[in-house]
């Protein structure tokens, strides 16, 4: 049977290396890091995710601000806020949680958030960094750069000769998770919903990474023998063994049928997701110190 990644566990250690961090940075008399969060609706997920980043930006011991909106909020007051937030020097971290209500441009909100507090990753800058391997300065998005320290953690630092396969080609997660690889010398192939005969590639990886959002979609039978399998997915589904109108969260992967097959695998829940988060407090820190002129730390 697989090794099960402990996402839980290495993300509380990343929370815990940062909470330390913040330390350092007040020792230096440094400002400490602070990061602004910003909901525009009432959308019932974007408010859980809301609460638990401000709750752990308040544990790591940042400067935390939030910004609940009504759904009616305009795209002027909303610009006019990450303008502010942009000029506040308390605030070294701007995340506008989405989705944003239909009115509104997220792309021109995203891109009107300073780079250099884009700590979700999403602005062109930072997009261009990680493309061209820039790696010191860019912020990259918390749930790839989250499933690399994952994946770090079995195969180390240097994946040089290794073949990785990531499903899926979103902005979010496929394509700047498949930049990560190939920074880290792995050979990279992004696939998708046009792709040939995925189970066959995906059987070529050493590390195959899944962010499809298709419920146990990856089979037991699509993993090479020890690969390493990270699964991005987080799905819903019906559950009704454990009652009526009950439900249970799965993966993209077949976790019992894979798990037979892989090296090491993330579980779900209980992989990548914690992650996401404790990426969130790293990519605010590295901004604060980056802001007080000092060494980015590594994770
Ligand atoms: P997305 O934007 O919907 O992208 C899904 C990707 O999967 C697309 O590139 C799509 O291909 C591809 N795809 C769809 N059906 C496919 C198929 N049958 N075969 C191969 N590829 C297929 O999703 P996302 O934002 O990347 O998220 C992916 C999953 O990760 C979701 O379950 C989401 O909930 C989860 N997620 C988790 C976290 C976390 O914190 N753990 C964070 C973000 C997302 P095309 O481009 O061809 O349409």
């Amino acid at each position: 049977m697989a090794e099960v990644i402990d996402g839980k566990s290495v993300a509380a250690d990343v929370v815990r290396r940062v909470k330390d961090l913040t330390g350092e940075l007040a020792a230096k008399g440094a400002r400490k890091p602070g990061l602004a969060v910003v909901i525009v609706g009432e959308d019932p997920a974007s408010q859980v995710y809301v609460a638990s980043k401000s709750r752990t930006a308040k544990e790591c011991g940042f400067h935390s601000l939030q910004h609940t909106l009504p759904a009616e909020t305009s795209e002027q007051e909303l610009l006019d806020i990450i303008g502010e937030l942009n000029a506040d020097p308390s605030i070294n971290g701007i995340l506008v949680q989405l989705p944003l209500p239909g009115h509104v441009d997220a792309g021109k909100i995203i891109q009107t958030i300073a780079p250099e507090k884009d700590v979700d990753g999403f602005h062109f800058i930072n997009v261009g960094k990680l493309c061209t391997g820039e790696l010191e300065t860019a912020f990259v998005p918390c749930t790839p750069a989250g499933s690399m320290l994952l994946i770090e953690r079995v195969r180390g630092k240097d994946l040089s000769g290794l073949n990785a396969v990531v499903v899926g080609r979103s902005n979010i997660v496929g394509k700047p998770m498949a930049n990560l690889l190939l920074a880290a010398n792995c050979t990279v192939t992004i696939a998708h919903s046009r792709t040939k005969d995925l189970p066959a590639l995906a059987r070529t990886a050493d590390i195959l990474v899944a962010a499809v959002g298709r419920p146990e979609m990856v089979k037991g039978d699509w993993v090479k023998p020890g690969a390493t399998v990270i699964d991005v997915g987080i799905n819903r589904i019906a559950a009704p063994e454990r009652g009526e109108g009950k439900t249970r969260l799965v993966g993209d992967v077949a976790y019992a049928e894979a798990a037979k097959t892989a090296g090491a695998i993330t579980p779900v829940p209980g992989g990548v997701g914690p992650m996401t988060i404790a990426m969130l407090m790293a990519n605010t820190l590295a901004s604060a110190y980056l802001a007080a002129g000092l060494k980015r730390p590594s994770f």
